[in-house]
């Protein structure tokens, strides 16, 4: 069952949450200041964070600040006033959802279950991209494996820079798909590509040179940019 971090000084209101989430079958960790919110959050990696945000020796906003230099856990702010809220919203510092104060159980409960689903949703998607881009991909007498970052044309290994190596596993990835420049540049550069879009065409030729009879197969759409012919 997930675990949760919940940071509240008031005892009494800490009490009756545990007491409900423990019911519904979820383990808490409970801290009653800013510091000792951390440490648990270091020593149980918790699934959710509950975190008021008035607390003693470390506010909530701060504790919420450094969980967010290594965690992207998600955290539902519990505030007293308005005014807070407005600041959480307003400074963008990672809070996935809030609650204010005088509030619920029942409606505490419901937004941590939301939270969970919609995490445990997009871990989903992120598995199944990951278990899809590692899988090995085959192309007439090319073979690509991602993990070991391994290409081989007709059984014998070709030497690829990386950016040749990814550039060809989106390709194959995507045959009879056409990509523009500005696509590829930020699929396979990612932030780091030099300005202008000259450098795609440079990959685009050398790596058409080390495939041989089969460069062909990556064609130039006019006006666009480059497709991978599918295969017959
Ligand atoms: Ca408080």
């Amino acid at each position: 069952m997930p675990t949760i971090l919940l940071v509240e000084d008031e005892h009494e209101l800490a009490r009756v949450i545990a007491r409900e989430l423990e019911a519904l079958g979820y383990e808490v960790a409970h801290a009653a200041d800013g510091l000792r919110a951390l440490e648990l959050h270091a020593a149980r990696q918790p699934d959710l964070v509950i975190l008021d945000w008035m607390l003693p020796k470390l506010d909530g906003l701060e504790v919420l600040r450094r969980i967010r230099e290594t965690s992207p856990v998600p955290i539902l702010m519990l505030t007293a006033r308005k005014e807070e809220v407005d600041r959480i919203i307003g400074l963008e510092v990672g809070a996935d959802d809030y609650l204010t104060k005088p509030f619920s159980v029942r409606e505490l409960t419901a937004r941590v279950r939301a939270l969970l689903r919609r995490i445990s949703h997009v871990q989903q998607i992120l598995a199944e991209d990951r278990r899809q881009t590692a899988a090995p991909l085959h192309y007439a007498g090319l073979r690509l494996e991602p993990e070991a970052h391994l290409a081989t044309l007709d059984n014998r290994p070709l030497d690829l820079t990386r950016t040749e190596f990814e550039l060809l596993h989106l390709l194959l990835r995507n045959p009879g798909r056409a990509f523009s420049r500005s696509y590829l540049l930020d699929a396979v550069w990612g932030e780091n590509y030099v300005t202008g879009d000259r450098s795609v065409d440079n990959v685009v030729l050398r790596l058409r040179k080390k495939l041989g009879a089969l460069g062909d197969a990556i064609e130039t759409v006019w006006g666009v940019g480059y497709r991978l012919t599918p295969e017959e």
